[in-house]
C-alpha cells in the first residue's frame, strides 16, 4: 500500500464526498447520552481525534448505532481506515481540534482496524507560547507547554444538570514570560498534589481558551491530553528557562482574578477597618469578604511557646468523593478516620496578621491560602524547618512580611466562645495581586466615588 491510497486528512472538506482515510486514534472521549432533538428518546455519541501519516488531524464523532458498534474498538493508539462519513464544519465551541471540518459517522460508516502504521505519530503537538495565545481570536484551542507554577486543591461540585464534577486549577507559565490559569477536570484533577508540586513541565493538548471575567482562562477538554515532564524539545526549553531565572521573573498573569468580580475570590471588597466592623455585627449567617492587604507577620510564638506552622494530614482518598481525607495524623502517621497509616503530607495552618492603610487583623490562614501568602508550599516550609532548623524557617517567613499586595478572602462565622457570642474570621483563599489589574480596579472605585460626590 502506498500513502496515496488514502485521502490526506488535512484536505478533507465538504467538497469531497468519496474518501478513505487512515489514521491513529490520539484521543477518545467517554460515551455520552443526550436527548434526541425529535424527542424520540436517548441518543448516544462519542468522539475521537485521528492523526494521519501526513500530520493531519480531525475529530470524528460516532452517533447511536455507530457509537455502539465502534466505541470499544476505537482504542487510543490504534490505527484504522475510515470511510462513508459526513464532513461538517467544525463547531469551535466544542471541538478542540484545529481542522476546519469534523467528521460524523452513523450507521452507514465503514471503519476497520488495521495493523499499526509506524509512519503515523502517536500524538502531535502544535505548541503555542502564552504570549501568542493572548493575541488569538477567542475562543480558541491551543497546545501549551509550560511549567506549573501554582495549583489549587481539587474542588468537587455538582453541575447545573446534577452531575458530580471535580476540577482543579493550575497556573502554567512559559518562557514568553506569561502565565495563565488552566482548569483540569475529573481523574486528571484528582491526581495527588505531589504530581503538581515542584514545578514540573507539562504539555497539554487541546486547551480551550476563553475570555473569563476580563481575562483569559484555559480549560483542558476531556479529549485533550496532559503529560508531565514530556520528552520533547519544547519541554526542555521551558525547564531551562525556569531554572535559569524564570522562577524569579515577574510573570504577566493573563487570567483575571483581582477586583470585585474575581474568579476565585468572592465576597464584598472592604478595607480592613470596614471588614472588622462588619464582621462584629454578624449574627446568624456567615459572610464572605475580600480585602487587599499585605502580610504583616506570621505568629511564630505564643507566650514564648513556639507555634507549629503545619501539621501532617492524611492524604488517603475519602470513600464518598475520593478527595483527600486531610485529617491530622498522629506521630506514627496513623489516621483515626481512615483507621490506617496511609499517605500523608504537611499542610500549613498559620495565624497571619494582614494589614492595610486602615488597620490590621489576625486570622487563621488555611493551607491553600497560606501557601499563596508565603509563596511556598507546605512541603518547602517543612523541609526548611527539618533540614535547616527553626531559626532558618522563621527568617524565611519574616522575609515574606510586606513583600507583596495580596487579595485575601475572609470568611466570618458567628461563633460561641465560653458562652460569649463572637465572630470567627478565617482566611480561606489568597493570591498575589496583579498590579495592573489592581490599578484598574482602584481607578474604577475612584470613578464611582466621584460619581457619587457629584450627586
Ligand atoms: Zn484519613
Amino acid at each position: 500500500m502506498t500513502l496515496s491510497e488514502f485521502f490526506p486528512i488535512r484536505e478533507l472538506s465538504t467538497y469531497q464526498t468519496k474518501w478513505t482515510i487512515k489514521g491513529r486514534v490520539t484521543s477518545k472521549a467517554p460515551l455520552r447520552t443526550f436527548k434526541q432533538r425529535n424527542g424520540s428518546g436517548q441518543g448516544k455519541v462519542f468522539h475521537v481525534e485521528l492523526l494521519d501519516a501526513e500530520g493531519g488531524e480531525i475529530r470524528a464523532s460516532f452517533f447511536n448505532d455507530a457509537a455502539d458498534k465502534h466505541f470499544e474498538q476505537m482504542e487510543v493508539g490504534k490505527c484504522f481506515t475510515l470511510s462513508k462519513g459526513q464532513v461538517k464544519l467544525a463547531n469551535r465551541q466544542y471541538n478542540a481540534c484545529k481542522h476546519r471540518y469534523e467528521l460524523v459517522f452513523d450507521r452507514a460508516c465503514q471503519v476497520d482496524a488495521v495493523a499499526d502504521d509506524a509512519k503515523i505519530d502517536t500524538v502531535k503537538f502544535t505548541v503555542v507560547d502564552l504570549h501568542t495565545v493572548q493575541g488569538k481570536t477567542l475562543p480558541c484551542s491551543v497546545d501549551v507547554c509550560g511549567i506549573i507554577t501554582a495549583f489549587d486543591q481539587p474542588f468537587a461540585f455538582k453541575s447545573k444538570d446534577g452531575k458530580d464534577l471535580v476540577k482543579r486549577m493550575l497556573t502554567v507559565a512559559d518562557d514568553s514570560g506569561v502565565s495563565m490559569q488552566v482548569t483540569i477536570w475529573g481523574d486528571r484533577a484528582k491526581k495527588e498534589d505531589s504530581e503538581f508540586a515542584g514545578n514540573p513541565a507539562v504539555v497539554m493538548k487541546g486547551v480551550s481558551v476563553k475570555e473569563w471575567q476580563g481575562g483569559l482562562s484555559g480549560s483542558l477538554m476531556e479529549g485533550g491530553s496532559l503529560s508531565f515532564n514530556p520528552d520533547m524539545p519544547e519541554a526542555q526549553k521551558v525547564k531551562e528557562w525556569w531554572t535559569q531565572g524564570g522562577h524569579a521573573q515577574s510573570l504577566k498573569f493573563i487570567s483575571q482574578t483581582s477586583g470585585s468580580g474575581g474568579a476565585r475570590i468572592s465576597g464584598q471588597t472592604l478595607d480592613v477597618l470596614e471588614m472588622k466592623q462588619k464582621s462584629e455585627q454578624i449574627v446568624n449567617e456567615q459572610e464572605m469578604y475580600s480585602a487587599f492587604c499585605r502580610l504583616a507577620s506570621v505568629q511564630l510564638r505564643k507566650r514564648d511557646e513556639v507555634q507549629p506552622l503545619y501539621y501532617i494530614a492524611c492524604l488517603e482518598p475519602k470513600e464518598s468523593n475520593s478527595l483527600p481525607c486531610n485529617r491530622r495524623v498522629d506521630e506514627r502517621g496513623f489516621c483515626a478516620v481512615c483507621n490506617k497509616v496511609g499517605k500523608s503530607a504537611p499542610r500549613l495552618n498559620l495565624r497571619c496578621r494582614f494589614e492595610d492603610a486602615t488597620g490590621n487583623f489576625w486570622v487563621t490562614t488555611f493551607h491553600q491560602a497560606a501557601e499563596k501568602v508565603l509563596g511556598m508550599t507546605a512541603q518547602e516550609v517543612a523541609d526548611i524547618e527539618k533540614n535547616e532548623g527553626r531559626e532558618a524557617v522563621e527568617a524565611k517567613l519574616k522575609s515574606c512580611n510586606y513583600a507583596q499586595i495580596m487579595q485575601v478572602q475572609l470568611r466570618a462565622k458567628p461563633d460561641n466562645y465560653n458562652g460569649e457570642q463572637r465572630t470567627n474570621v478565617s482566611c480561606t483563599a489568597a493570591h498575589p495581586v496583579n498590579l495592573r489589574e489592581h490599578g484598574r480596579f482602584m481607578l474604577k472605585q475612584i470613578d464611582e466615588m466621584l460619581a457619587k460626590a457629584v450627586c
